[in-house]
């Protein structure tokens, strides 16, 4: 694409009508490539397989965006010989040359920014500006971890010496071949940035997607070998988790593994992948059931503004979602009219069409889902607006009504559950303490969201909340949205095994391991 636009925070607050119809047009030719068999990525060659799977769109169940392989556990041999083979190169390679490779990747999938969009948008229901949004991100991760090793010499620093006859260093080594699993709900971003650090430290990867966004992966993996990403470094290999991904993790040869998804399968891979001959390292990033908490000091047009964004952008299927708000007894009526307005105002629909915020969900069990915590919700609570799934019309997709709760007992099970759905559930407190108390009451601890105009407050709130990204007082999302750069991204507790986060200082690191030098002359 010749046209080249940068998405940044400032431009997805206030697009360039250039930037719809750039879009749009792509969404026409999207539409146009339906229907294709797309290849899966190994030692440099496309792989066929006997069984394929289809893509349908879940905007329209009638529109089959094309057919993807079913891996095999021969696929996932011939993947790992291949990465196993080509890391001592590539691992030795200057580190500027991987640098230099990770960026042309980066510039590429930046030219095909509205490509990638229209076909995210339409393979899992995003629309456009939190899929353009997507896009820009994963290039932006891509050239946050090229510059954060460029920044520190690979991690390659002098250590104290004996005297001048000794020479003493640390450096940083990549691990070998490293495996990326990534969920259906940020198809860029979360694929394409952990493997972006992965190799960029040195390591060689195959990239797992969700079985609901193959495409995006695809996508990606074009960008990497059209940068000329050497044969073998790195693989992309579609099919189920449990037989693809199993598999991988339980390779021998396999040295690392990213996983982003949901806690369930990411603690048995934690538990599963330590049984092996020695350890070796797990980023596990997990879910949510991210809390926001409104003081009666608080700006409410903002709170009820950043719940509506938080509780409902992707229909409620961001990790960082918030699904549970705990509101001041004085200020909940006033609190729940203002979101219950906003909340009225959206317009659930296709959502490559403007002014369509929210789409579908992402699959059947997600719509089954959805149908099934509502009756539980409308016996034990008060649904005080949506709780329905959506007919719309000309289109055979999962359309759901955004959902706000109110009157749940605190005891019931499903203040617990990530339900990564468009419902949000809501209950007075007294005081502060006790909402405190509430929100870390979980197993989760990723993001969290407060309001409130007291620096007192604020400062309380800081202090004693148990999550990794936190937000104050943000009317464009009470607990969403992360930027490289701008907000580092990792869950505390069950939302992330490591304590560091996407996006930020100590990262890429966690790809590598240390090794110290003595030289003695
Ligand atoms: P998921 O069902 O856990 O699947 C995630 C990935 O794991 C998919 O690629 C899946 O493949 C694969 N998988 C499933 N079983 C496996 C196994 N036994 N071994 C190896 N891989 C396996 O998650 P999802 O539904 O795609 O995504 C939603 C979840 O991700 C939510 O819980 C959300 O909070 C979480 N999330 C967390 C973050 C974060 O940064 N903390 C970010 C985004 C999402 P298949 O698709 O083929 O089953
Ligand atoms: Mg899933």
């Amino acid at each position: 694409m010749s046209e080249r636009f940068k998405v940044t925070y400032s431009t997805l607050a206030s697009p360039d009508p250039r930037l719809h119809q750039l879009y749009e047009e792509a969404v026409v030719q999207a539409k146009a490539n339906f229907g294709k068999n797309y290849p899966m990525f190994i030692n440099g060659e496309e792989r066929f397989s006997e069984k394929v799977f289809e893509k349908r769109s879940p905007i329209n169940l009638d529109w089959v965006m094309g057919t993807f392989q079913y891996g095999t556990v021969q696929d996932v041999n011939d993947a790992v010989a291949a990465a196993k083979a080509a890391f001592p190169a590539w691992s030795r390679r200057p580190w500027q040359e991987r640098v230099a490779l990770i960026r042309k990747a980066a510039d590429l999938i930046s030219d095909r920014l509205f490509e990638m969009a229209a076909n995210m948008s339409l393979e899992i229901g995003k629309n456009r500006l939190e899929a353009l949004g997507d896009v820009e991100e994963t290039a932006d991760l891509f050239r946050y971890y090229a510059d954060a090793i460029e920044k520190n010499n690979n991690f390659n620093f002098p250590l104290l010496s004996e005297s001048e006859k000794h020479h003493n260093r640390s450096v940083l080594k990549p691990y070998g071949v490293w495996v990326v699993i990534s969920p259906f709900n940020f198809p860029g971003a979360l694929a394409g940035g952990p493997a972006s650090a992965a190799l960029v430290a040195g390591n060689t990867v195959i990239l797992k997607p969700a079985t609901d966004t193959p495409l995006t992966a695809w996508f990606i993996t074009q960008c990497l070998r059209d940068a000329g990403i050497p044969t073998g470094v790195f693989n992309f290999i579609t099919g189920s988790g449990r037989v693809v991904g199993q598999s991988l993790l339980d390779h021998p040869d396999v040295a690392g593994v990213t996983f982003t998804g949901s806690y369930e399968v990411g603690m048995h891979i934690l538990r599963t992948f330590a049984t092996a001959r020695y350890p070796r390292p797990v980023i596990a990033e997990m879910g949510g059931k991210n809390p926001v908490i409104i003081s009666k000091k608080a700006d409410l047009d903002k709170a009820a503004m950043g719940v509506m964004r938080s509780a409902f952008g992707l229909q409620g299927q961001k990790c960082s979602a918030c699904s549970r708000v705990y509101v001041h007894a004085d200020v909940k009526e006033a609190f729940m009219e203002k979101l219950l307005a906003l909340t009225s105002q959206i317009n659930v629909g296709d959502p490559t069409i403007k002014e369509n915020w929210m789409g579908p969900v992402a699959n059947q069990s997600a719509y089954e889902d959805y149908q099934k915590f509502v009756a539980d919700l409308r016996e034990h609570g008060n649904v005080v607006f949506g709780g329905k799934t959506l007919e719309v019309p000309g289109y055979n997709g999962y359309f759901a009504a955004p959902t706000i709760v109110d009157n749940l007992p605190l005891d019931h099970p499903l203040w617990k559950v990530e339900m990564f759905l468009p419902i949000v559930t809501i209950a007075p407190f007294a005081d502060l303490e006790e909402a405190m108390a509430l929100a870390n009451d979980v197993e989760y601890g990723l993001t969290a969201g407060f309001f409130s105009q007291d620096e007192a407050e604020i400062q309380w709130w800081l202090d004693n909340i148990e999550a990794g990204v936190l937000y104050v007082n943000r009317p464009s999302g009470a607990t969403t949205g992360a930027w490289p750069g701008y907000q580092s991204f990792g869950g505390w507790k069950g939302s992330g095994s490591t304590g560091k986060a996407a996006g930020s200082f100590y990262y890429v690191q966690q790809y590598m391991r240390e090794q110290s030098q003595t030289i003695v002359d």
